[in-house]
């Protein structure tokens, strides 16, 4: 009786449901990362979703799909294909980590409930210094003649007060703590 080999020596191999598993290999800025085709279209409507051998990223000669990007990330971006998780490393910065998401195209509410409060962080301190940079950028704007009148012109120029005096108030000091 002949002995059934348990070793892979394709490029394909039957699964126990009789599907076929395609190994996929992405080189992302050199490094290589092995997975299948099918883990890769877990999370449909993405980059990595879309991969086939007429992909502009295939390289035939290499049988992988190339990217030209910083590889450091795409580990974390890996695992959501296979855990259907992705969390953020604690040690990566929320923009770093968004412009991420937004290459791979993966949609921000996909990242994990025990990161997302650290993601929306990120958000949060980016909308605050947004709206501070404008107060900031409007203050520049000022024109006395206009501040004759202007209400609004007036409470710039509170603002601007706030900010040039950072020890003068409880809520200045919290701001300034912020702001360095
Ligand atoms: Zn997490």
């Amino acid at each position: 009786m002949e002995e059934e080999s348990s070793l892979i020596t394709g490029p394909s191999a039957p699964t126990l449901d009789g599907q076929e598993i395609i190994p996929a290999t992405i080189n992302v800025g050199g490094t290589t990362f092995q997975t299948t085709m099918a883990t890769l279209r877990r999370i449909p409507n993405t980059r990595l979703s879309h991969l086939s051998e007429s992909s502009p990223e295939y390289r035939p000669d290499f049988d992988e799909y190339f990217f030209d990007h910083n590889p450091t990330l795409f580990q974390d971006i890996l695992d959501l294909y296979r855990t259907g998780e992705l969390h953020i490393p604690n040690n990566i910065c929320g923009a770093v980590f968004s412009r991420e998401m937004d290459f791979w195209e993966i949609p921000k509410y996909m990242v994990s409930e025990c990161c997302i409060h650290s993601y929306h962080r990120y958000i949060n301190d980016l909308d605050t210094i947004t709206s501070i940079q404008d107060a900031i950028d409007d203050v520049l704007d000022y024109d006395t003649d206009e501040a004759k009148n202007s209400c609004w012109v007036r409470l710039k120029r509170r603002i601007w007060i706030f900010l040039d005096q950072p020890k003068s108030s409880k809520p200045a000091q919290v701001l300034y703590e912020f702001w360095i």
